[in-house]
């Protein structure tokens, strides 16, 4: 006992300080059981019902062989753990997980008892006391001796001459153990030492486990609850749906270190990848084609939409066959964790965590994080859809009413600014505060000469097209933001901002010569026309409103109908 005692305890006295996980510390168990008994051993973990813990076995290569066949698997679904070199030079650990537990384990759950098998194996359950990880909160953690994990320990017969078994004197009760009952009978192939020592080396094991697995779950809990802080606060920050599918595989990609992070459309034709998120120190081919085969996702959508499934696990070597091992396959995925997003209750699609380098297994707290990240996604996308069918129906109000409010602003017949809106300029230009310290203003009012004999002689359409075209002939020589305005019939008025009279009164002739310099082309051919234009500028000592300039500007038209017409009369301030 001593020896293998003595081998055994320096690495479990410091097992709980040095390792980096529960992982290593199973690998590293299965590994010196191996070394220190010359036995096949496997590890069993995560059996009781409603356990934190996935299902898995973890055991030297030939032991897990033999084990999946027997479970009847027709080819090993087993792949490497993955350990950090660094630490230990063990040979590798295989990982295997079961569909279904032997007999003899089932029977171990309901009372866990040091026993040898038929053919041979010593099985050694490790127990704690009401400190289960997998117990229940309430009831079963007060029970004792509840299942923390499940050796089996296979040593070949070859190895232990059968003399060895016979020296072993039948019917030899056991000593009482402190830690594990077992049956009296003695154990073939195993001296009283081993025994006593496997025993005490598995209930530190126990200890050491605890220790370790209580402080991941703590550092885990810790992390998964900073994901979901600061998940909830991304989403909460942007209403850019392309911007929260993006932060959900990236948050779920780095909170849970898988290898890339998709997620994908599955709620209409063609299937494809709507976001991807690579982890930053695997060198993963980049994902370019981001439409998928919708057969390969057929049976994820049945299950996901019609059969409530809340998550699936699909490996690539899966005895169910299922359609997206094609797509697994034909990626170099492994394993792949897929969560389903429901929009307003309608299936959307899947965010699916992608294993690369190993068949990973999600503990029931990380699959826990995922579906809640998942529903907290699926209230920023809903969000996201209400606040952009929202921002979609108040663009098309406003553009409605920005055209409602430019037609109310705007002449039907020529297309010039109102007289509307020629008073609201003027109410504007009229304000108290602005009245002294803005720059000069001029008015111009046009007038065409002679208009009832134009409808007289063609009719009155004509007579509007006539108007239509003068208007646009206004309008043109006008700078950008300078608008004509129809006034009235056939009058017209231009407000000429920062203008003195003399420069207004150029820009009236330029007005004058474009309207008389070429007949307007009409269906019944050409319209020959003349107006004229009075012009007057701002008078800040005298003048109260801008209502006075235009009144003085309408005295300079009729100056220059008095006149003759097709001319430009200009009043200064002071007539
Ligand atoms: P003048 O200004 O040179 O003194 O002579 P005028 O013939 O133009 O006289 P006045 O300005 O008084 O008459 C304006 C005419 O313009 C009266 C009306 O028949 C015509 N008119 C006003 N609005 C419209 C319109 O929308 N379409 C047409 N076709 N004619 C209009
Ligand atoms: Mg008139
Ligand atoms: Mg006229």
């Amino acid at each position: 006992m001593k020896s293998s005692w003595k081998q055994i305890y320096p690495w479990i006295k410091t097992a709980v300080l040095n390792l980096d996980s529960v992982e290593s510390l199973l690998c590293q168990v299965v590994e010196k059981m191996a070394a220190t008994f010359d036995v096949e051993c496997l590890l069993w973990i995560g059996m009781e019902q409603g356990s934190a813990d996935a299902l898995r076995v973890y055991g030297t290569p030939q032991a897990v062989q033999k084990c999946a066949a027997n479970l009847g698997f027709a080819s090993c679904p087993i792949c490497h753990t993955a350990h950090n070199e660094g630490e230990f030079t063990h040979p590798t650990v295989h990982l295997f997980r079961p569909r279904s537990l032997p007999a003899w384990l089932l029977d171990q759950q309901n009372s866990p008892h040091l026993k040898q098998l038929d053919n041979g194996d010593l099985v050694v359950p490790v127990t704690s006391r009401g400190t289960s990880p997998a117990a229940e909160p309430k009831g079963m953690a007060s029970v004792a001796n509840s299942l923390q994990f499940v050796l089996q320990l296979s040593r070949s017969l070859v190895k232990v001459p059968i003399a060895n078994l016979a020296a072993q004197s039948p019917g030899q009760a056991l000593p009482h153990s402190p830690f594990l009952p077992f049956s009296n009978s003695p154990i073939h192939g195993w001296t009283l030492e081993e025994i006593e020592s496997v025993e005490v080396i598995c209930s530190q094991i126990g200890l050491a486990y605890s220790a370790l697995y209580w402080r991941q779950r703590l550092e885990q809990s810790r992390q998964q609850a900073a994901l979901i802080g600061r998940i909830s606060h991304l989403l909460n920050s942007t209403l850019n749906p392309d911007e929260i599918v993006g932060r959900i595989v990236a948050e779920l990609g780095y909170g849970l270190q898988c290898d890339r992070s998709i997620l994908v459309n599955l709620s209409q034709q063609p299937v494809n990848i709507l976001a991807v998120w690579d982890h930053p120190e695997r060198q993963l081919v980049p994902l370019n084609d981001r439409q998928v085969n919708q057969g390969d996702w057929q049976n994820v959508v049945d299950l996901f939409k019609h059969g409530g499934a809340s998550y699936l696990q699909i490996g690539s070597s899966e005895p169910d066959p299922d359609p997206l091992q094609n797509w697994l396959a034909a990626m170099g995925i492994l394993s792949v964790l897929l969560v389903p997003l429901f929009i307003q209750e309608e299936f959307f699609g899947t965010v699916a965590l992608l294993s690369y380098q190993r068949d990973r297994v999600y503990l029931l707290d990380e699959l826990q994080t995922v579906r809640q990240v998942a529903d907290q996604a699926a209230i920023a996308l809903t969000n996201a859809q209400h606040y952009q069918s929202l921002w979609l129906k108040k663009e098309v109000l406003l553009r409605q009413n920005s055209t409602l409010k430019q037609e109310a602003l705007r002449d039907e017949l020529t297309q010039l600014m109102n007289r509307r809106s020629l008073e609201r300029e003027l109410e504007q230009l009229s304000t108290k505060a602005v009245w002294t310290i803005q720059p000069i203003f001029s008015v111009i009012v046009c007038d065409i000469d002679y208009f009832k004999l134009v409808n007289d002689a063609h009719g009155h359409l004509i007579g509007d097209e006539v108007l239509q075209n003068l208007a646009q002939r206004l309008q043109s020589q006008l700078r950008w933001g300078t608008p004509a305005y129809r006034y009235g019939g056939e009058e017209f008025v231009v407000i000429l901002t920062e203008t003195a009279l003399s420069q207004a009164t150029d820009v009236a002739n330029r007005l004058r010569h474009v309207v008389r310099s070429t007949p307007v082309q009409t269906k019944i051919g050409l319209v020959e026309v003349t107006a004229s234009f009075g012009v007057a500028q701002q008078d800040v000592m005298n003048d109260q409103s801008a209502w006075d300039v235009l009144q003085r500007a309408d005295r300079a038209l009729y100056e220059a109908k008095r006149q003759g017409r097709d001319q430009v009369q200009a009043l200064n301030p002071s007539a």
